[in-house]
């Protein structure tokens, strides 16, 4: 069945290292009428339940483990009944928010989940990941590359020499036609975004 993309937008709170900022987080569901698959938890799952609109959710992709993407993860794991996926890298992240549960299972490189293909793009967190849908002509970044420029490194396990070679590298070489949906804020391009 033909696939699509859908979006909804979720509010609150992102902290780390002794500061706490509000911040909007995109909601991303890639799917078909009967199945998706729910890209982050940002703080509301009524929200992101709202985007996914009845069908089932097979998968559960976080891209990285800062808390505004993955607070709510558990609950909407819970709800749902879909499994949680993270690269192993970001433990020491996921402990921070969620110290009494589990790690989500373990996702790496290349690994297919749905259309999406795993990216492994540390720099913003050990753990970064970008979701590739090639017969989608889209990535989602989370907060890897934004309208704008590379996200943030300035705090704790992030470091930017890392960020720009996982952008130019595992993104940069994408099709430049590549729609990029961020975790936060504006949608871009690949050919936007390309520093020459
Ligand atoms: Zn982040």
């Amino acid at each position: 069945m033909a696939q699509r993309v859908d979006h909804g937008v979720a509010s609150g709170t992102f902290s780390l290292d002794g500061q706490t900022f509000d911040v909007d987080n995109n909601i991303w569901v890639v799917g078909d009428d009967e199945e998706c698959v729910v890209i982050d938890a940002p703080h509301s799952v009524p929200a992101i339940l709202e985007v996914v609109a009845g069908r089932r959710v097979t998968a559960i992709v976080l891209t990285h483990a800062h808390d505004d993407h993955v607070r709510v993860a558990p609950e909407l794991a819970e709800a749902t009944g879909a499994p949680l996926y993270l690269h192993p890298a970001d433990e020491p992240l996921w402990k921070l928010v969620h110290p009494e549960r589990p790690m989500p299972a373990p996702l790496h490189d290349s690994q297919q989940i749905g259309e999406l293909t795993v990216l492994h793009t540390p720099g913003h967190s050990p753990g970064a990941v970008c979701l590739y849908a090639p017969d989608l002509g889209c990535v989602f970044t989370g907060d890897t590359l934004f309208h704008g420029g590379p996200g943030a490194t300035g705090r704790s396990f992030s470091d930017h020499d890392t960020i720009v070679k996982s952008i130019r590298e595992r993104l940069f070489t994408l099709p430049t036609a590549t729609v990029v949906h961020t975790g936060h804020g504006n949608d871009t391009l690949i050919a936007a975004e390309r520093i020459p």
